[in-house]
This record gives structure tokens, sequence and C-alpha cells, in this order.
């Protein structure tokens, strides 16, 4: 168990620490900055949309934040970048419900990959919101373009 931790840990910092994802389109289709009081951390996340508005061709996560902010936001955007608008909302919905739900959400580091090493977070309930942050500032970014179904 403690070999798994090292191993979610690892892929947080490497995340945090050469994320893919960071960066700002410009011009963009959708944007909304996100903060966390709790911890400090900032992150703005701009996106594009295809041609017909129905998948999100391009996503980009930029700010400053703690290591679990940015790996959560290199995460995310890894994760929706180039998928469709419906998967988009519903994955928004499953990682921010699995973050804060009650009982222990079941992940499996072979299916689920980088996913469950966020999910590791959960045995640190004051850094949730650092985990949650960039996931709700695009459901905001999708809200204000009309997006959110
Ligand atoms: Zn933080």
């Amino acid at each position: 168990m403690d070999e798994l931790q090292d191993l979610y840990q690892e892929i947080i910092l490497s995340h945090s620490r050469r994320p893919r994802g960071e960066g700002t389109l410009d011009p963009c289709d959708c944007s909304e900055e996100g903060y966390n009081p709790l911890c400090g951390d900032l992150v703005k996340i701009t996106g594009r949309f295809d041609e017909q508005g129905n998948a999100l061709e391009d996503l980009a996560f930029s700010g400053e934040g703690c290591a679990i902010s940015r790996a959560s936001a290199d995460i995310m955007v890894s994760m929706l970048k180039g998928r469709s608008l419906e998967e988009v909302r519903e994955r928004i919905g499953q990682v921010t419900g699995k973050l804060t739900q009650q009982e222990e959400p079941v992940v499996d580091l072979a299916v689920d990959g980088d996913l469950a090493a966020l999910m590791g977070v959960r045995k640190f309930p004051a850094r949730i919101k650092c985990a949650t942050l960039a996931w709700h500032a695009l459901e905001g970014a999708l809200r204000a373009a009309g997006k959110a179904e």
C-alpha cells in the first residue's frame, strides 16, 4: 500500500513539474479562472471548441498553485482534450464526485491511470479543493459559453 502511495505521489509530481497541458489558448472559445483561498491556488482554463461546437478540440491551463492543483489541471487536460462536450461534462461530474463523495471510490491504476493517483488526495481532506479547482473552473468556462447542458 505504501508503494502504491509512492507511485501516486510520483505521478502527481511528474504532472506538476512537467505539465504537457500548460499554456493559454489565444484566441479561445471559453475561459474561466478559479481561485482556492485555502491554499492560494490560481488556475486559468482556456478551451476551444470544434467547428460544430460539440467537442473540446483544445484545452490548456495556466496559473500558480501547489503541486496537487497543477497536477490535477494537467491530468484534466490530458483526459479531456479532444473529447465531446457530452463526455467532458460527464467526466467533470464523475471526477469531482469521486473526489468529494463520502465513500471511498473504487479506482484502479491500471484502468483509471493518473486519475487513480489524483484520488490519493482524498487522504488529505484539506487538499481536496486543490484537486477539484481546475475541474470546477472548466465547468464554469463551459457554463459561461452556454455549453453547460
Ligand atoms: Zn493547493
